[in-house]
């Protein structure tokens, strides 16, 4: 797809869906939170996944079981951690006032996002993500969103949850791949954006939420 071709899907657009770890936030907040409090032998099962040899969903159960109790106010601290692009706030405020509606879809944990969200005044955000219980300072995980046919095997699956036939994406990651490959203007980044370049996948790319308003600022809206 040209670059023309996608500014002209970008000006009748009504919805973007955005992937949240390493895309809105600037580290993956699940895999920082493994590294700071899981059992190291996480890193076992993110191998085995990276390599393909475990789903998505059964990683997620495997290292979540990998996770110590935990104290509201540890957990509190963390998520208090958790940075955003700085310019993503100024993105959310950009696309709404062109009336498209911005929608999260996460293999990550609900739990980071809503309070991410909320910190920053972001209530209003639609979000799909794998569910982390946390109760008596223990941590399971729930998949309200799990799509037995999903061909990635995701806890979340992004394909099922977007129908639109046009439809914009920003991600970072392989595993936003499958919906990554049918978006009709497609942002990337980090490793999206180097696997789009590998296999010529059409993408814009940025750095920060900056670079897509700024491009976004260029195309004729005909809304
Ligand atoms: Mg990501
Ligand atoms: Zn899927």
């Amino acid at each position: 797809m040209t670059e023309m071709l996608q500014e002209n899907y970008l000006k009748n657009i009504n919805k973007i869906y955005c992937d949240f770890d390493g895309t809105i936030t600037k580290k993956d907040a699940v895999n920082t939170f493994f590294e700071i409090y899981a059992d190291p032998k996480w890193t076992y099962y993110e191998n085995l996944w990276t390599e393909g040899k475990i789903s998505s969903r059964e990683n997620a159960i495997k290292q979540v079981a990998l996770l110590p109790e935990l104290s509201q106010e540890k957990l509190n601290e963390y998520i208090d951690s958790i940075e955003i692009d700085e310019y993503f706030v100024d993105f959310v405020n950009y696309i709404q006032s062109k009336d498209i509606e911005l929608i999260i879809i996460s293999d990550g944990f609900d739990l980071f996002i809503e309070k991410t969200l909320q910190k920053h005044n972001l209530r209003n955000i639609k979000y799909f993500a794998n569910h982390l219980k946390y109760e008596n300072g223990k941590f399971s995980i729930e998949f309200p969103h799990f799509n037995p046919n999903c061909k990635v095997g995701a806890g979340m699956c992004k394909c099922n949850q977007v129908k639109e036939k046009t439809f914009c994406y920003i991600g970072d990651g392989v595993s936003d791949l499958c919906v990554a490959k049918r978006a009709s203007v497609l942002f990337a980044t980090k490793n999206l954006e180097t696997f789009c370049n590998k296999n010529d996948i059409n993408c814009i790319p940025f750095f920060s939420f900056c670079n897509i308003i700024d491009y976004m600022k260029k195309v004729n809206w005909e809304k």
